[in-house]
């Protein structure tokens, strides 16, 4: 009964993010008590796996005892300080090991508490990098199709995603946006990397058509995570990187999800080779633990701020935790863990189980892609394979496996009518087999006793 108590006094008071309060008059709202590794309880002792790591923030567990100790021992010392002005130890750090272990020329650190704001902080530093540089008139954005950024006006603007983005598009930039190199969209026997290339005809042409007015491109390195974790080909990057220098714009890429080993690699630009002029890290950052984002940029940026007081070229963007010292302390332990256990290595274990746990569920008649990128894999139920006709989204498909993984004791949270997993690296190979269960159960269902083959 405890759960009951605690639900009700919720549903008077709390407003919950991205959800139609409605729903949980027939939705349950689960309410966690405690966290440790892959696992969630509630206050009657039901556990969940995690497999969406919490929406994509969680790298090492719940309760992780390393970043349990490190965010103690800092509280310890100093909970917050501003940053204007002064400094403290923890950012110190952390601003040399991202320089360190980001894309070579990311040199400076500029820090907000969400991922959001990194995106704001990244847009308005290069469109204030070309004003201070003589070019005012670079004004636009180049984005992709069904990108994701965030959810305040700068970075919704900057996405494409409808379902967060139409109601409010009276209120928006308006970017230039580019088909994206899905490679859902292949044609049979084209490769991702002949789809990535065929769609960067788009972007050449956009860059070509409005560079002269546009401050930079952005984009999410590989996997777009919130656009149904759609999936693109690395080379797309390498072209896009040579086309902005080519054509004077910036590229800023959104690492914010994909960061810190998501694809498989450290960073996801390492696959394509590239540095961007800025990169937007949050998430994965300090492993979950605490709201704390950073944008890098290069030192050519950084020196066309730097000037005396009165040319009006500083930076006058702040947030009150603005580099927060606990935030820092989790991301310093998080880099610890990175640093003293084979933890890309394991992860390359993991992603691998991952795959062979899923494969059947390629041949499922209700399942058009199951696709992978590293740590994300993602099942796509199409209400008819061969067109790959959508289930239309009123009938939420996807709902109906999120309640049937709750039964199972999993939190598997889809996207539409994408089934996917995201879990901690934590999770072990066992766990893994028991969420692709749960997966291929709560399909079936889902699609209407498709029935498994094979
Ligand atoms: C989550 C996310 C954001 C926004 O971060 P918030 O902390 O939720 O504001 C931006 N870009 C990408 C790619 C994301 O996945």
């Amino acid at each position: 009964m405890k759960n009951r108590n605690i639900v009700e006094r919720d549903l008077r008071v709390v407003w919950h993010p991205c959800t139609q309060m409605k729903d949980h008059e027939t939705l349950p709202l689960i309410p966690v008590r405690r966290g440790e590794g892959v696992w969630l309880e509630d206050f009657e002792g039901n556990r969940y796996l995690d497999a969406v790591s919490s929406w994509w923030v969680n790298l090492f567990g719940h309760a992780n005892p390393r970043i349990n100790a490190a965010v103690a021992e800092q509280i310890g010392q100093l909970e917050h300080v501003i940053l204007a002005g002064f400094t403290h130890e923890p950012v110190v750090r952390l601003s040399e090991r991202l320089v360190q272990i980001t894309p070579a020329g990311l040199d400076h650190c500029f820090y907000a508490d969400n991922g959001s704001s990194a995106i704001e902080v990244a847009l308005k530093m290069s469109y204030h990098y070309w004003r201070n540089s003589g070019r005012p008139e670079k004004t636009r954005f180049i984005n992709l199709s069904n990108s994701y950024h965030g959810e305040t006006l700068g970075a919704l603007a900057v996405g494409d995603v409808s379902l967060y983005k139409e109601t409010y598009e009276p209120l928006l930039l308006k970017p230039f946006t580019v088909p994206a190199p899905d490679c859902f969209d292949r044609e049979p026997g084209e490769s991702c990397a002949e789809v990535a290339r065929r769609m960067f005809v788009h972007m050449e042409e956009a860059l070509e058509r409005h560079a002269h007015e546009t401050c930079a491109v952005i984009v999410e390195p590989l996997v777009q995570c919130a656009g149904s974790m759609r999936m693109y080909d690395p080379v797309y990057l390498t072209l896009l990187r040579e086309a902005c220098d080519r054509h004077g714009v910036h590229l800023i890429a959104d690492e914010i999800a994909v960061g810190f080993g998501r694809t498989g690699t450290l960073f996801a630009c390492e696959q394509a080779g590239i540095s961007p002029d800025f990169m937007c890290l949050s998430k994965g950052l300090t492993a979950g633990y605490l709201p704390l984002a950073a944008t890098l940029t290069t030192g050519e940026v950084y020196q066309a701020f730097y000037d005396d007081y009165e040319r009006m070229t500083a930076f006058l963007h702040s947030h009150s935790f603005t580099g927060n010292p606990l935030g820092c302390a989790a991301a310093l332990a998080t880099l610890d863990i990175f640093d003293s256990e084979p933890v890309l290595e394991r992860n390359r274990t993991l992603a691998a189980r991952m795959t062979a746990a899923t494969a059947h569920l390629a041949d499922h008649p209700h399942v058009a892609d199951v696709r992978q990128t590293g740590m994300i894999l993602a099942m796509e139920m199409v209400r008819d394979k061969t067109t790959r006709a959508p289930y239309p989204w009123q009938e939420r498909r996807g709902l109906r496996v999120y309640r049937h993984a709750l039964s199972r004791g999993a939190l598997l949270r889809p996207l539409g009518s994408v089934v996917y997993m995201m879990p901690p690296y934590v999770i072990t190979e066992e766990q893994i087999d028991f969420l692709a269960e749960v997966a291929a159960e709560g399909i079936d269902i889902a699609t209407g006793g498709g029935g498994r083959v094979g």
